[in-house]
């Protein structure tokens, strides 16, 4: 989802990060703002003064966005959810889960208060308008207040994954108790209401609004796929609840003896398993990986000597499991770690490997177990 992101700050102990593509839409905003919206508005000001109304609202808007996340997180820290940081980017923001809520109340109370800290803080910034004296300060303030009302309006769409579809979910899952079915509905209401924006997007643009088009288009796209991933992400952790890694791993992993030379690992492993990378052991203790990566800082003519044992890359805690790890949290692991296989270590001895490929299987047969 993100390109390339920046850590800013931390507020109340969450890592508040831009990715790239949030500066794309800023430019774009300020842009907008100073070339047209102000203009058009507030008619009389010169250039300047447009440029420094669009860039300060800019900073306005992106205050505004934290602080709409922000109200997320402590609410969902609140209710025990571990929440990695807040993160704005070309849609918005978000602040990013590392679970799905434990309970439809704390659910439907983190969804809520986000719409609910944009409204009171888009009354605040419309007194505060009414109140300022210096014109170009006052028509940056009513605009905040009016996009903070626009922001709390347009995520309070009950469209599951936006704030007004999981309150939908959470209120759902409290009247019948099943969170599966509770999802299915929000999210096909997060379906439809995306296909709304593209289509709605379409038409825009045949009328000659290409950039606002494209931008409900760009939305409405997002949207549903969110729909269709939050969704399938919610089926997968029904349908692996209470397996555990042992069960769905390959046992008896492929291992490399440490004390080979490099010209034997190529033969022997990598052009017969084709794997990029191989876990190392000596006496059935892991010690480290070695893939091509490293094969490939070492001069072929000397393969037939290099001990393999010196080319080791340490392996990263996120790379581990237990035969007891649930899947769905080795499943955690292997997307955020972008790597392909998990090593299994019990009592550091390496029993087997999982990789993305192993959990896939695992759900698609549990998925056609379940009746239509
Ligand atoms: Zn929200």
């Amino acid at each position: 989802m993100f390109l390339y992101r920046v850590r800013l700050f931390s507020l109340f102990g969450f890592a508040v990060s831009v990715d790239a593509s949030w500066l794309v839409l800023a430019a774009l905003v300020s842009w907008s703002l100073a070339a047209a919206v102000f203009p058009a508005l507030h008619p009389g000001f010169t250039q300047a003064t447009y440029w420094a109304m669009g860039i300060a609202a800019t900073l306005g808007l992106f205050s505004s966005i934290v602080f709409h996340e922000t109200a997320h997180s402590v609410v969902a820290r609140r209710y025990g959810i571990p929440i990695r940081g807040i993160t704005l980017f070309i849609f918005g923001g978000v602040a990013e889960m590392e679970e799905e809520p434990s309970s439809a109340r704390g659910e439907l109370l983190m969804a809520a208060a986000g719409p609910a800290a944009s409204l009171v803080l888009g009354a605040a910034l419309l007194a505060a308008a009414s109140a300022t004296a210096p014109p170009p300060a006052a028509a940056v303030l009513g605009y905040l207040g009016f996009i903070n009302w626009v922001l709390a309006l347009f995520n309070l769409v009950p469209a599951f994954p936006l704030d007004g579809g999981r309150m939908l979910r959470a209120a759902l899952w409290l009247w019948r108790g099943d969170l599966l079915q509770a999802t299915r509905i929000a999210a096909t209401c997060g379906r439809g209401f995306g296909l709304l924006l593209v289509v709605f997007g379409l038409f825009r643009v045949l009328n000659g609004d290409v950039v606002g088009g494209a931008w409900s288009f760009l939305i409405g796209m997002f949207l549903r796929a969110a729909a269709i991933e939050s969704y399938r992400h919610t089926l997968a952790g029904r349908l692996l609840a209470g397996v555990t890694v042992g069960q769905i791993m390959t046992p008896d992993p492929v291992a490399v003896p440490a004390d080979i030379p490099v010209a034997r690992f190529v033969d022997e492993y990598v052009y017969r398993h084709h794997h990029h990378w191989f876990p190392v052991v000596r006496d059935g203790a892991l010690l480290g990986t070695v893939g091509t990566r490293e094969i490939a800082t070492v001069d072929r003519a000397n393969w037939a000597r290099v001990p393999l044992a010196g080319l080791l890359k340490p392996i990263a805690a996120d790379m581990l499991a237990s035969p007891n790890t649930e899947a769905m949290e080795a499943l955690r692991r292997l997307r955020r770690g972008g790597q392909e296989r998990l090593l299994v270590l019990q009592d550091n001895e390496l029993v087997g490997v999982l990789a993305l490929r192993d959990v896939l299987g695992a759900l698609a047969v549990r998925e056609e177990l379940v009746p239509p």
